[in-house]
């Protein structure tokens, strides 16, 4: 199936400028988000993970089936004051101001392999945070995945030292 035919961009969409990939129009449609869901879990298959970590919101959409499919754990990343024991945070730097993100403290033992799963690899700002979160807590970065990658922005970059792989590419 063309999963990129079921993305729909919205232009200038939060801002003027920007190409929204707007993914809820491929969720509801059954087929294409079993699909994604799949795809993404034959990539993880054979890396013995023992986590599945998501970012908020996008991420918790992809994440926890594929953590199900997997049969491990799924462990959320959210932003802060809305996880209610202790938690790590981290903060990073936006293209104006900054913003952070909290795990929480007991969520992934040392040692563990996590994979990390997101909608979409922007300029890797929010998945290179979570990987310094991860990392702090002794956890090993095994894979991380996207649905979506924004070339032309070279998200990459910031993540060369991990596996890296997105189904649909732009
Ligand atoms: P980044 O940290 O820049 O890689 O982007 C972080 C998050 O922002 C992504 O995981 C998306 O959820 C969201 N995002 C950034 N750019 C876009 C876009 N063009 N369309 C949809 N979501 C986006």
């Amino acid at each position: 199936m063309n999963l990129e035919s079921k993305i729909r961009n919205i232009q200038d969409f939060p801002k003027p400028g920007i190409g929204f990939k707007d993914i809820t129009t491929l969720l509801k449609d059954g087929e294409a988000f079993k699909e994604a869901v799949d795809r993404i879990v034959e990539n993880l298959k054979d890396k013995d993970i023992d986590y599945v970590v998501g970012p908020e919101a996008r991420g918790f959409l992809l994440g926890a089936p594929v953590a199900y499919a997997l049969g491990v754990g799924f462990v959320p990343i959210r932003k802060p004051g809305k996880l209610p024991a202790e938690v790590v945070s981290f903060e990073y730097d936006l293209e104006y101001g900054t913003d952070k993100i909290e795990m929480h403290k007991d969520s992934i033992e040392e040692g563990k392999k996590v994979a990390i799963i997101d909608d979409l690899l922007a300029t890797g700002g929010t998945v290179e945070a979570a990987t310094k979160l991860i990392e702090s807590l002794g956890g090993e970065i095994a894979s991380i995945q996207f649905l979506i990658e924004l070339e032309f922005l070279n998200g990459r970059d910031k993540l060369k030292v991990y596996d890296v792989e997105s189904i649909i590419k732009y």
